[in-house]
């Protein structure tokens, strides 16, 4: 294993704990809107999924930034059979503003290059023989250079 592969390792560790970070402030600011009418140890217990599927979403954005297509409406989706229709409004766009930031933090790192480790680069090999380093097109293997590669491939 060599130097560079070692930071990969310690930014992908350094991104998790990020992650977390926003999941807890995702819940941290939903959590009071859960359905107050249930039973106390239901209660409880929608809390705890609150924050597992808060955690899950912000894992599955770390692991796989480009393939997570709406990652907030995922989220949403999710949750909101614990809150009352009440707090359904403010509960979307809590977590739209928290997973946006989360997502905005994502793409600053892969943009620093710092995220090479897990992230998809483009499938073309430059004139020079050597891989494309450019991000691909979100769901697609080839990045905006390289697209018509794609074209020429699904032709074929
Ligand atoms: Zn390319």
């Amino acid at each position: 294993m060599g130097a560079r592969d070692t930071v990969i390792e310690e930014y992908t560790a350094q991104l998790q704990a990020c992650m977390y970070q926003y999941s807890r402030a995702i819940y941290r600011s939903i959590k009071d809107l859960i359905d107050p009418y249930v039973a106390p140890e239901l209660h409880l217990e929608y809390r705890r999924a609150v924050l597992e599927e808060c955690e899950q979403t912000m894992e599955r954005l770390a692991k796989d930034p480009l393939y997570f297509a709406k990652p907030d409406r995922a989220l949403f989706q999710d949750i909101r059979r614990y809150f009352p229709i009440t707090a359904q409004a403010e509960v979307a766009w809590t977590v739209k503003e928290g997973v946006a930031a989360a997502v905005a933090f994502i793409e600053e790192q892969i943009e620093s290059g710092v995220l090479d480790g897990g992230v998809a680069r483009c499938r073309a090999t430059t004139r020079k023989g050597k891989p494309c380093q450019r991000t691909p097109l979100p769901e697609r293997d080839y990045c905006p250079s390289h697209q018509h590669l794609e074209r020429s491939k699904v032709a074929a």
